[in-house]
C-alpha cells in the first residue's frame, strides 16, 4: 500500500492538486475539528473532579463533541486540571509532545494557570505558561462544569479563527 500512497502523493504534489484539496477542504476540515475535540483524560489534582463532572449526565459534554480520551495519540487538548508540581512538569511536556498537530492547551483553575495557593511554594510550576503554549485560561477555584463547557465552546471560536492544518499532510 506504501507504493500506491507515494503514486498519489507525487500525482498530487506534481499537478498542484494537493494545494487546490487543501483549500477546498479546508472548511470541512476546520469544522469537523472544531466539533470534535479530544481532551487527554489525565486528572492532576481537585479541578480534574470537576472535568468528570462536565462529562457526566447533568452537563453531558459529549453532546458538544467533547470527548475525553486516555491516550495523547488520541488526543488533540491537553486539559491542564490542577496544580503542576516540578517532578509532573516533564512528563506532561512529553504527554503534550506525543499529540499529533494541530493541538491545544487548555489551563483549567487558578492552580494551572498561576500556581493557585501555591504560588510561592518551591515545587509547584507557576503557571503552565511557562513550559506549555497554553491557548484559553478557565480562571475559579475550581471552576465549575459550566465554565469548563464555556471554555472549550470559546477554544471552538478560535479554532474556526485561526483555521490551521492541512487537510492533507506534507
Ligand atoms: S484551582 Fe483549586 S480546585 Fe483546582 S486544583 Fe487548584 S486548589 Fe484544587
Amino acid at each position: 500500500m506504501d507504493w500506491s500512497n507515494n503514486v498519489i502523493d507525487d500525482i498530487l504534489r506534481a499537478t498542484q492538486a494537493k494545494k487546490a484539496l487543501d483549500k477546498l477542504m479546508l472548511p470541512f476540515w476546520n469544522w469537523s475539528q472544531r466539533n470534535s475535540m479530544y481532551p487527554l483524560h489525565f486528572g492532576l489534582a481537585c479541578c480534574a473532579l470537576e472535568m468528570a463532572a462536565s462529562s457526566g449526565p447533568r452537563w453531558d459534554a459529549e453532546r458538544l463533541g467533547i470527548i475525553y480520551r486516555s491516550s495523547p495519540r488520541q488526543c488533540d487538548v491537553l486539559l491542564l486540571n490542577g496544580w503542576i508540581s516540578k517532578k509532573v512538569r516533564p512528563a506532561l511536556r512529553r504527554l503534550y509532545e506525543q499529540m499529533p498537530a494541530p493541538k491545544w492547551v487548555i489551563a483549567m483553575g487558578e492552580c494551572s494557570i498561576s500556581g493557585g495557593p501555591w504560588y510561592d511554594c518551591y515545587n509547584v510550576v507557576q503557571g503552565a505558561d511557562t513550559f506549555l503554549p497554553v491557548d484559553i485560561y478557565i480562571p475559579g477555584c475550581p471552576p465549575r462544569p459550566e465554565a469548563l463547557i464555556d471554555g472549550f465552546l470559546k477554544l471552538q471560536q478560535k479554532i474556526k479563527a485561526e483555521a490551521k492544518g492541512p487537510f492533507l499532510e506534507d
